[in-house]
């Protein structure tokens, strides 16, 4: 039974696990009754909504269900629980509801200057409304020395308070339109409010589902010492008062209790996909260090490793040898040296009699990964072969035959790797390059090449923040690598407006005069795939004018052009028989150039954060000083200026991604698997950190103590869990 497999989309959902593991959970819960639920009704059967409204909603909202209304929360409340002096209208008031009697009102103004204006009293002063909408209309409705209340929008004009298209009342009771709970206003779209389904009306909808709900619709799902500990609202509370508090105090408290249980539900999952793995899954044995290992090790590895790496072959090393699949994430800086950690990774394989593969995101790279390996390995006898797209057939065949007959140790390639006709003798280890180019589906087709799953070791390009590790990642085991090999040379990285394109080139020449080579990036704008192809032409020109044939040569390598060809251009800069290399953004990942030392990157401002960090990587990689040069307009926006003066103040990849996700938000950073784990409908991980770490470490010792769940306190956890299984998605988009 995979029983997260079919609820991908709703925030409480995780991926479903990389590994097989899932099927164990739960198994023999599948008794626990899942009561029919007033939640699971399609939108329509709700009183006030019928056919068409339930058309919109769904279009507009993706509001199918009485779930997913529920789950619409608003985005702010309005206190109607208060009337206010007038006397106490002051600058800090936003909404207010005034009581008073009209004293009079009149029309005013000419034109486009018309409007109503009315005098509302009380014992303490007089309002001014008014209204430039609808005059004639509303005068009719109004009657003088009635008694009104008043809601709206306080503005001061000439010092005095005023209220715009007010909303008004007659008061015939004494409570009449004073409410006992703040009220919701709800995101709703422009279609909706010309519908009469604005964000007042879909609190009426939500008034409604409540008034229907019972504790039973809603049953507690956390343990009851979670809640204790951390004085937790109850879910059937919360639900209610993140709709309908009486207080902004009430709010908060049930919105924590709703935030917090979205981060604990899925820290749960993925710390039992992770003790699954740890405790069931099967995994080959990589028992013994070989000769490989150490003949490398002692003959061939031209450095000493850094202690970071040490520090993570010990724990790849550890995670291999106790029979269960490793699952492991490899972040490193750019430049840290995870070539070198994947290649005795895959030694270790080796030495215990299995065959691995490096799978890279594109023909350049894993034809680099290949030329560097080879290079390493030419003093042993590993057997090894390149598979990628454009290998020719023949070449193919063979290494296809090779590999089923067990007479290829390693492989290194592209997606190439994962098609069906690949065949491994006996796959022990896969490990993947760059990974988020590749989506989790692809990697689950590598471990069906082999009977029991081979372990896997994904590297990252780019450094990922914690939390959103935490959160996107954190089914696998994890390995950081915080120091870059000794005697790297800093960065240096300036500003520089276009107005000074001469003196950078300038520049430039200097350095390749000096022997060196230097890239020239241009960005990619996406809006038009045309005009950043114009934009890069009319950029090689200009550098082309700066830097003349034959003296100099330039590569340039840009999407549109076939793969034979960028690898060509791309070769040739490699070799050094070109000086410039004029490029979009093809080139930013895991390219390795060591005599390269200048980056210019065009329009800087155009670039996120860690995409700046990426391209900075590829140069600074020799022995010889380097340089970034941030080309920008004069005109930058706040955002694009702090980019840039993080990138000139730091060159710590995992604190320029921390910062990355400060300014963007975690849906929008790479690297990132599905954005369900990481979009949250209430929860933001950036700024709810503390929670997000509470939960963490709760559902960890819960899991710790308590894998399956079977404690008294931890059923409802359980149930819950297992209530999930077999829901339809409920963020359907139409
Ligand atoms: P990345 O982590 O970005 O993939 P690479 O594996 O490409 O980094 O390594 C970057 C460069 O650092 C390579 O030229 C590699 O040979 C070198 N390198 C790796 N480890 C060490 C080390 N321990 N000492 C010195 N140089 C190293
Ligand atoms: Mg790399």
């Amino acid at each position: 039974m995979l029983i997260w497999s079919s609820v991908q989309t709703s925030p409480e959902e995780i991926l479903p696990s990389d590994g097989y593991a899932l099927r164990f959970i739960f198994a023999e819960t599948s008794h626990i009754a899942t009561s029919p639920n007033i939640l699971n009704h399609p939108i329509e059967y709700l009183k006030g909504v019928g056919p068409q409204r339930a058309d919109l909603l769904k279009k507009e909202l993706a509001v199918f269900s009485f779930h997913d209304l529920l789950h619409h929360f608003p985005y702010r409340h309005i206190d109607r629980t208060r009337i206010t002096r007038i006397v106490d209208l002051n600058g800090t008031s936003d909404y207010a509801l005034v009581q008073g009697k009209l004293w009079y009102y009149e029309i005013i103004g000419e034109r486009s200057a018309r409007r109503l204006v009315a005098y509302l009293k009380d014992d303490t002063g007089v309002l001014e409304l008014v209204w430039f909408k609808g005059l004639t209309w509303i005068e009719k409705l109004l009657k003088q020395d009635e008694n009104y209340l008043a809601f709206g929008k306080i503005g001061f004009f000439m010092g005095k308070p005023q209220m715009a298209h007010p909303e008004l009342e007659t008061v015939k009771s004494q409570t009449n339109g004073v409410r006992t709970s703040l009220e919701p206003i709800y995101p709703a779209t422009e279609k909706l409010k010309s519908r009469n389904l604005g964000g007042r009306q879909l609190g009426k909808l939500t008034e409604t589902l409540l008034s229907q709900l019972s504790l039973r619709d809603l049953p507690e799902n956390l343990p009851q010492s979670v809640l204790t500990n951390l004085r937790l609202m109850s879910r059937f509370e919360a639900y209610r008062n993140i709709h309908f508090p009486a207080s902004q105090q009430v709010y908060e408290q049930a919105l924590r209790r709703l935030k917090f249980e979205e981060l604990f539900i899925t820290q749960l999952r993925l710390a039992m996909i992770r003790s699954e793995r740890h405790r069931k899954s099967r995994g080959v044995v990589f028992g013994r260090v070989g000769e490989m290992f150490n003949d490398f090790y002692q003959k061939c590895l031209p450095f000493e490793l850094t202690g970071a790496q040490k520090r993570v072959l010990k724990e790849i090393r550890q995670d291999t040898a106790g029979g269960h699949q490793m699952n492991r994430l490899l972040q490193g800086d750019v430049g840290s040296g995870k070539t070198i950690v994947a290649l005795m990774t895959m030694l270790l394989a080796l030495d215990n009699g299995y065959q691995s593969c490096l799978m890279a995101p594109t023909e350049i790279l894993a034809q680099q990964h290949f030329a560097t390996i080879s290079e390493l390995l030419k003093d042993l006898p590993v057997r090894l072969a390149v598979l990628t797209g454009s290998t020719p057939s023949r070449e193919k065949k063979k290494i296809l035959r090779q590999l089923a007959a067990g007479e290829l140790d390693m492989v290194i390639g592209t997606h190439a790797l994962i098609e069906d006709t690949v065949q491994f003798s006996n796959l022990g280890l896969a490990v993947i390059d760059e990974q988020h180019r590749f989506g989790v589906a692809q990697r689950a087709s590598l471990w069906k090449k082999a009977e029991i799953p081979p372990h896997i070791l994904v590297m990252t390009a780019t450094p990922i923040p914690r939390t959103l590790a935490m959160t996107a990642y954190g089914d696998l085991d994890y390995s950081i690598m915080d120091e870059l090999p000794p005697n790297r040379q800093p960065i240096t990285t300036v500003h520089r407006y276009d107005t000074r394109r001469a003196q950078v080139m300038d520049f430039i020449r200097s350095e390749i005069d000096a022997g060196r080579q230097a890239y020239i990036i241009f960005p990619l704008i996406e809006e038009s795939a045309r005009l950043d192809y114009e934009n890069l032409m009319a950029g090689y020109e200009n550098v082309k004018a700066f830097f003349p044939e034959p003296r100099y040569w330039i590569s340039m390598v840009h999407g549109r052009q076939p793969a034979d060809q960028k690898e060509t251009n791309m070769q040739r800069f490699v070799s050094g028989d070109t000086q410039i290399m004029v490029s979009t953004t093809v080139i930013e990942v895991g390219v390795n150039v060591p005599n390269a030392t200048v980056m210019v990157i065009e329009s800087a401002e155009k670039f996120g954060l860690s995409q700046l960090h990426q391209l900075r990587g590829r140069v600074g990689r020799g022995a010889e000083k380097s340089y970034c040069i941030l080309m920008t307009g004069s005109q930058l926006g706040n955002d694009a200026r702090e980019r840039i003066r993080i990138m000139t103040s730091t060159s710590n990849g995992f604190e320029i991604a921390e910062k990355d996700l400060e300014l963007r938000g975690p849906g929008e950073i790479e690297g990132t698997r599905q954005s369900g784990t990481v979009n949250f409908r209430l929860a933001d991980i950036v700024k709810d950190r503390p929670i997000l770490d509470a939960a963490k470490k709760i559902a960890e010792t819960i899991i710790e103590n308590d894998p399956e769940l079977d404690s008294a306190d931890n059923l409802r956890l359980k149930e819950y869990l297992v209530s999930l299984q077999g829901k339809t998605p409920w963020s359907r988009i139409s």
